[in-house]
This record gives structure tokens, sequence and C-alpha cells, in this order.
């Protein structure tokens, strides 16, 4: 279980979500979304996260951004405690959330010049993204002619550039066709094997998680928590073609797919 850890893997986690209960009021009175969650990431793991909606995954990634205070239980970044966002700390939405009026470099170099880094070698930075994420030679181009994975991409290339520690990534591929997405899930392993970025990633797509990740973390339907933890067998080099037929690939994705209906049906009643 994700919730009971050793001193020594406590101590080494790069992101250490330490008993965290968190309650918002509502009008219904007060609700606890998340009851007791712990879970670690050591440097350089890619973990997903997957759960039925509503069961505070978003709410998890906005603790460890910094974006909503922790109020009972801790939130620890390389051993420190989160009290903010952090350029070291990246997020990626479902949405990519462009600026329409600046063309796709300006996009990706946009957080960057606001903290000061000259325009230049963000540009330099950015080209060498833009590259990496397929995109060379629309670094001119208005946002609006791209196509949605064309947007994502930028998206991802303006997360990477300050070079974060860690990325946070929200249902990223959420709304993406599925040819697409399959494209966009390639490429962002292989710039995830080249950086070694530490990853927590949201998605409710089974598969999705199968090819991804290290580990997955399945949540329990409200209050939300870490249901069930499944290390993948599946090593670094993985072909989303043929990875359906690795050992052991059935019985786990079974084994996932029952935990998540599971969830589900519970958050329904
Ligand atoms: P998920 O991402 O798993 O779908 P969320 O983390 O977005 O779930 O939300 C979990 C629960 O917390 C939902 O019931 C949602 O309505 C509630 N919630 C999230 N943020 C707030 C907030 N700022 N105020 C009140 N309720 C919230
Ligand atoms: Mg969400």
């Amino acid at each position: 279980m994700a919730g009971a850890l050793g001193g020594k893997e406590r101590m080494t986690a790069h992101i250490d979500v330490d008993h965290i209960t968190l309650s918002f009021a509502g009008k219904q009175g007060v609700l606890t979304v998340l009851e007791d969650v712990s879970l670690t990431l050591a440097k350089g793991e890619f973990v997903v996260l997957l759960g039925p909606s509503g069961c505070g995954k978003s709410t998890i990634l906005n603790l460890i951004a910094g974006f909503i205070p922790v109020r009972q239980g801790r939130v620890l970044c390389a051993g420190r405690p989160v009290k903010g966002p952090h350029p070291s700390r990246g997020m990626v939405f479902q949405q990519p959330n462009l600026f329409p009026w600046l063309s796709v470099l300006d996009n990706v170099t946009f957080g960057a010049r606001m903290a000061g880094r000259k325009k230049a070698a963000a540009n330099g930075d950015a080209n060498a993204w833009l590259n990496r994420v397929g995109l060379a030679g629309f670094e001119r181009h208005a946002t609006w002619q791209l196509s949605g994975g064309m947007k994502q991409r930028v998206a991802l290339a303006r997360a990477w550039l300050p070079d974060p520690e860690v990325l946070l990534m929200d249902e990223p591929f959420g709304a993406l066709d599925a040819q697409t997405r399959m494209m966009m899930q390639e490429l962002l392993r292989e710039a995830w094997k080249q950086t070694g970025t530490t990853i927590l990633f949201v998605t409710h797509d089974v598969e999705e998680a199968l090819f991804l990740a290290d580990r997955i973390l399945v949540m329990s339907a409200r209050p939300g928590k870490i249901a069930e933890e499944v290390a993948l067998p599946f090593g670094p080099d993985r072909d989303i073609e043929t990875l359906a037929q690795s050992p052991g690939y059935s019985d786990i994705k079974q084994q996932v797919l029952h935990r998540v209906r599971t969830e589900a049906r519970r958050s329904m009643r």
C-alpha cells in the first residue's frame, strides 16, 4: 500500500504526500474530498493516478503544485514543504490554455520571459523543445492555425522549458482523438526518458496508464484515498502497438480495470 511507507522510502522520496486530509466547505456543509491520502514519487519516476470523476485527483495535483494550501498532513518536494507554486513544479492541463495573440514561440517562452530570462536564450531553448515535440517550422504560427494535438504539444514545450523537476499532468490528452492521443503518449514518454523529470499524470483511461506509468495508483471514490497500487513490469522501452502482447499485460489490465470500475460504481451511489 502506498500509505504504509518505510522510513527509507519516505526520506528518499522526491514528492511526498503525507497523510493529507482535505475538506471543502459547500452549500450542503463540509465535503471531505481527500481522507488520509499518502503517496510518494521517487525522483524520475512516472506515476499515473487513476480514479473516478470527483475522487480528488485534480485536488492532489493542485496541492503538490501549491495552488491550494495544505491544512492537514504534509506535502514535501525534495524534502521541503510545498508553500506555493514554484517553477520547479510545472502543470499541464486538459486545455492547452495558449494566448491567442501570441505566436507559438512566444507562448512557449512567455513564463520564462516573465521570470526575467533573456529573450534570445529563452528562444534558443524553446526552439529545441519545439523541435523535440515535432513543431519545428511552426514557431511563428498563430495558435489558431494549430490542431488540438499541436496546441497540446505547445503546452508541453512550454511546461518543460524552465526544466522543471516535477511535471503534474491533469488529463492532458483527454480532449484529443484516439490517434493523436497515442502519438502524444509516445512523445511524452520519449521526452520523459530524455529529461528524467518526475511525472504525476492523471487519467481515467486504463490503457493510457498502462502505456505510460512505472506505477499506477488507483483512487477510491470520495472521500478519495489510494485504493490500490500496481507496479508495471514493462520496462522503459515500450512499443505502443505491441505492449498488449507483453507478459502479464492482460492480467494487469483486468486487475486495474476491475478496481477502477468498482470505484466508479461506488461513486455513482
Ligand atoms: P477529480 O479531478 O478526481 O475529478 P477534483 O479533485 O476536481 O476531482 O474534485 C474532487 C471533489 O472536490 C469534487 O467533488 C469537487 O466538486 C470538489 N472540489 C474541488 N475543488 C473544490 C473547491 N475549490 N471548493 C469546493 N469543492 C471543490
Ligand atoms: Mg480532475
